[in-house]
């Protein structure tokens, strides 16, 4: 039931991203990975492992470790946890058409006193990155807009002071895969490129 509207919008038989199928979730703490998603408009899509799946959300201008940008994140479907490992192109015709780029990885833990699952409920979740480019706390927050056309869907990215702040950071100076350690431009020009195995 999780994964029905990511299986509703793709034709796997077209699209090297993995199928729908919920897994369960290794030992160990639960992951994060942020994908570089070059498609109609440039984003970054940020996901969090959590019950088996990947929630996710699609940031325009990506994640910062700049505490004074609130960045708007709108929320899109769950996603299989092996999209974790999806770099490649997805081609012409297809949901999502364009490149996608594993931008940073890690793993993440939940803050306060809610279970993640809660927070993610009431609209509010505190958590800590370990990541590659990204580390220390951030919130994801539901705004709660009434405004026409409004799907629901928004929310706000935002990092809390920390020892990790660095204002004025910006993710697009970080063009690197940290699977490949390829630009967004190398993996649009490889024709070979293609799901990245899973571990
Ligand atoms: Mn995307």
């Amino acid at each position: 039931m999780a994964l029905e509207e990511y299986r509703r919008k793709r034709k796997f038989s077209a699209t090297p991203e993995p199928p729908a199928e919920i897994e369960k979730p290794p030992k160990g703490a639960p992951r994060f990975v942020v994908q570089k998603h070059h498609a109609t408009q440039l984003h970054y899509d940020f996901r969090l492992e959590m019950g088996g799946v990947l929630k996710s959300w699609a940031i325009p201008k990506g994640p910062t470790l700049d505490p004074n940008e609130k960045r708007l994140a709108m929320m899109v479907e769950d996603h299989p946890l092996d999209y974790i490992h999806f770099e490649g192109i997805i081609p012409a015709g297809n949901y999502g058409a364009g490149t996608v780029m594993v931008w940073d990885t890690g793993t993440w833990e939940p803050l306060g006193d809610r279970p993640p699952a809660e927070a993610l409920e009431k609209g509010d979740l505190k958590f800590m990155l370990h990541g590659e480019k990204l580390n220390g706390e951030f919130a994801l927050v539901h705004m709660k807009s009434r405004r026409p056309g409004s799907k629901g869907n928004e929310w706000l990215l935002l990092k809390k002071k920390d020892a990790h702040v660095q204002p004025g950071w910006d993710a697009a100076d970080f063009d690197w895969s940290v699977l490949s350690r390829r630009s967004l431009a190398q993996i649009a020009a490889d024709d070979a490129s293609t799901t990245w195995e899973s571990d």
